[in-house]
C-alpha cells in the first residue's frame, strides 16, 4: 500500500500530540481533515489560534482567563478570607457551575508525585505562600483528589503553610479521579464537612 501524502503524515503527526488521541484517531482526524471543507478548515485554525492568543494563566490564582487578573480574583464581592487550592483550572468550574463556594482559589497544577518527578517546587506553592504573605486568609480549603498522591501533597502543605489553617473536603469525592468528575450535591456536602488536616 503506498503511503500517505506527506502533508497528511504531517497533519497526523501533530494531531497526534493531542492527549487521548492515538495513531489510528490521529490518522482518522487527518483524513477527515484534508477532505472537508476549505473555509471549515480554515474557520477552525482560526478559532485555534484565536483561543490559544486571547487565553493566559491568571497571575494571582492560575486560572484560565482573559483578563488578567481574572474575573474572580478581581471580583470584591468575593470571600478573600478564604482560598481553595485546586489540582487544574478545570476545577474551578466545577465548583463555580455548582455555585457552593464563594471565596477565591488557587491552582496548585497538580500534585506532588515523585514518581513522576513532580516535586514540590515543581508547583504553584511559593505562588501560595507569596499571596498569604500580602494577604492572609482565615482558611485555605484543600480540593485535591483523594488519592495517595492528594494525601501526601495535603499534609505537605498543611505542615508548611502553618500556622494558617489547612482543611480539606470531606471524604465523598470518587477515589483516584480529580474534581472533574465530582456532581454539584457530592461537592457541596465535601465542602461542608471539610475537616483540619493537621
Ligand atoms: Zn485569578
Amino acid at each position: 500500500m503506498p503511503a500517505l501524502p506527506d502533508p497528511i503524515l504531517a497533519l497526523t503527526a501533530a494531531l497526534g500530540k493531542l492527549p487521548g488521541i492515538g495513531p489510528r484517531s490521529a490518522e482518522r482526524l487527518a483524513l477527515f481533515l484534508v477532505q472537508s471543507n476549505v473555509t471549515f478548515v480554515r474557520d477552525l485554525a482560526q478559532v485555534l489560534v484565536a483561543a490559544r492568543e486571547r487565553i493566559k494563566t491568571c497571575s494571582i490564582c492560575g486560572a484560565l482567563t482573559e483578563q488578567d487578573p481574572c474575573a474572580i480574583c478581581s471580583d470584591p464581592r468575593r470571600d478573600s478570607s478564604v482560598i481553595c487550592v485546586v489540582e487544574h483550572p478545570v476545577d474551578i468550574l466545577t465548583f463555580e457551575k455548582a455555585g457552593v463556594y464563594h471565596g477565591l482559589y488557587h491552582v496548585l497544577g497538580g500534585k506532588i508525585s515523585p514518581l513522576n518527578g513532580i516535586e514540590p517546587e515543581d508547583l504553584r506553592i511559593a505562588e501560595l505562600e507569596s499571596r498569604l504573605a500580602k494577604s492572609p486568609v482565615q482558611e485555605i480549603v484543600l480540593a485535591l483528589s483523594t488519592d495517595v498522591e492528594g494525601d501526601a501533597t495535603s499534609y505537605y502543605l498543611a505542615k508548611r503553610l502553618a500556622p494558617t489553617k489547612v482543611s480539606r473536603l470531606a471524604s465523598g469525592l470518587p477515589a483516584g479521579s480529580g474534581l472533574e468528575f465530582t456532581d454539584e450535591v457530592t461537592l457541596n456536602h465535601a465542602l461542608e464537612g471539610r475537616r483540619n488536616v493537621i
